[in-house]
């Protein structure tokens, strides 16, 4: 089909997520084509350095042949079995095993989901059952943060705090609320990280004092905030928040969908920390992006709860027909082997700080108010006044505009809302991709500042 009976197709009948429905059908779709390393390539040829691993998931870089040979393998052995009732494959087995091995050592259990989106879905529910099943209904109000983003489910999407998961979809629900993010640079305590740590564990305490502690059920957060602007709390935030949730007697569920597998650094941020959730949430880096998977990881306490708490042996009635589907899983543990003996952890540890200093260094630039990162996943905040951390209007569409020159500079990353550019690199990134990225990002900042509008802003 020619390019522009593909856009005029696309235009006609696809929706596209998260995006405004008026504003693609004016614009048109920007088709990707190929891939291989940190590398893409559109359907005008054009090749693309790509600084954002997809939608932060092809953290193992394109084109691994050995990813394709085992599901190309597996599609031929057995393309489908059912998890339902007690069916099982040997995939889907061998790598709970391997996740349970790797995960926090308070995480005994797996289920898989398709994404993680189902994956915070399903975390919710079995929290629902667990408080049912071990006699406490009332538990059933749940916290997070502002600016957090835990999926699309109908659910789930009330504990993102992002306006446009909520508008116009009646959320959040009554039983979701949220507290402040830990955000450094826009802190009123000037970001100092103990009085980031004391004003959010306060804000904790203070929520569930106001819902009353017997009504809660847990508090939800992402350990490095991606959707809302890749927002990274001090080290020690997050360990901080799970010990006042064990004292406050409510779960603790860390959502590393971003964060897992090698994102920040460790396998996932929790085990840096030193943290071990009740339950954490995980999808995108457990395959890479190469077929859809997620999985939700839960204690004992909460597994054996949900088990024996119902008295009955009731079936527990959660389930989807694709979850632990065997190609996603057989890819899943190449995925784990690439990451661990072929090198990719190894390689993120090491090409890490030139990362940072890469950001850092455009803290320089007129642009640029804050430079934060942690591992591979990193982020730069536009400001119109960096004395009084001014933003853009957002009439201006700034982002936007820094986004599609950044394309015609050959580079993809992501620009989220109030100007904030995020970055999450494959962890197969070479130095010279970093040097790459960090010419073409300068050149991209300097032809926006260069802009009149822009100019006319600061
Ligand atoms: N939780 C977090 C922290 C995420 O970043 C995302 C996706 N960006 C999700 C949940 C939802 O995952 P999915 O898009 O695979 O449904």
């Amino acid at each position: 089909m020619p390019t522009s009976a593909l856009i005029e197709s696309d235009r006609k009948h696809l929706i596209h997520p998260v995006a405004s429905l008026r504003a693609h059908e004016a614009r048109g779709v920007t088709i990707l084509e190929s891939g291989r390393g940190a590398w893409l390539r559109d359907i005008d040829g054009n090749e693309l350095l790509d600084a954002f691993s997809g939608l932060w998931c092809v953290n193992t870089g394109y084109g691994h042949e050995s990813i394709v040979r085992v599901a190309t393998e597996q599609m031929s052995r057995l393309p489908y079995a059912t998890g339902y009732f007690h069916f099982g494959c040997e995939p889907a087995i061998r790598l709970a095993e391997q996740l349970i091995d790797k995960a926090p050592k308070s995480l005994r259990h797996v289920y898989f989901t398709l994404g993680g989106s189902d994956a915070v879905d399903a975390a919710i529910r079995y929290i629902t059952n667990y408080y049912n099943a071990t006699g406490r209904p009332q538990k059933k109000q749940f916290i997070a943060l502002e600016r957090g983003y835990h999926g699309s489910s109908s659910v789930g999407a009330g504990l993102t705090a992002l306006p446009v998961f909520h508008q116009n979809f009646d959320l959040p629900l009554p039983h979701q609320h949220y507290i402040p993010s830990p955000y450094p640079y826009r802190s009123e305590s000037g970001g100092d990280p103990q009085a980031v740590i004391a004003e959010s564990v306060a804000a904790l305490r203070a929520k569930v004092a106001e819902l009353g502690a017997e009504r809660v059920a847990a508090f939800f957060c992402e350990p490095i905030q991606g959707s809302g602007g890749v927002i990274v709390p001090p080290k020690g935030w997050l360990k901080a928040m799970r010990d006042a949730c064990r004292e406050l007697g409510i779960l603790f569920v860390a959502d590393e969908v971003i964060t897992g597998f090698g994102r920040t650094g460790p396998l996932f941020a929790c085990e840096g920390e030193g943290v071990e959730p009740d339950l954490m949430t995980v999808a995108k880096g457990l395959t890479a992006g190469y077929a859809p998977m997620g999985a939700v990881l839960m204690s004992d306490e909460v597994y054996q709860g949900i088990a024996d708490g119902a008295g009955t042996r009731a079936a527990v009635g959660h389930g989807q027909t694709y979850s632990a589907h065997p190609v996603s899983a057989a890819i899943g543990l190449e995925v784990m082997r690439l990451y661990h003996e072929g090198g990719l952890l190894a390689n993120a540890a090491a090409q890490a700080p030139r990362f940072e200093a890469g950001l850092r260094e455009l803290l320089a630039h007129p642009l640029v108010g804050d430079a934060r990162s942690r591992g591979l996943l990193g982020a730069l905040e536009l400001v119109a006044d960096k004395a009084t951390k001014r933003r853009f209007d957002p009439a201006l569409n700034l982002s936007e505009k820094i986004a599609s020159t950044a394309y015609r500079n050959g580079l993809i990353f992501r620009a989220f809302n109030d100007n904030i550019l995020g970055f999450a690199p494959a962890l197969c990134y070479t130095g010279e991709e970093f040097g790459v990225l960090f010419e073409r990002l300068k050149k991209t900042l300097d032809t926006v500042l260069d802009a009149p509008e822009v100019r006319a802003a600061m």
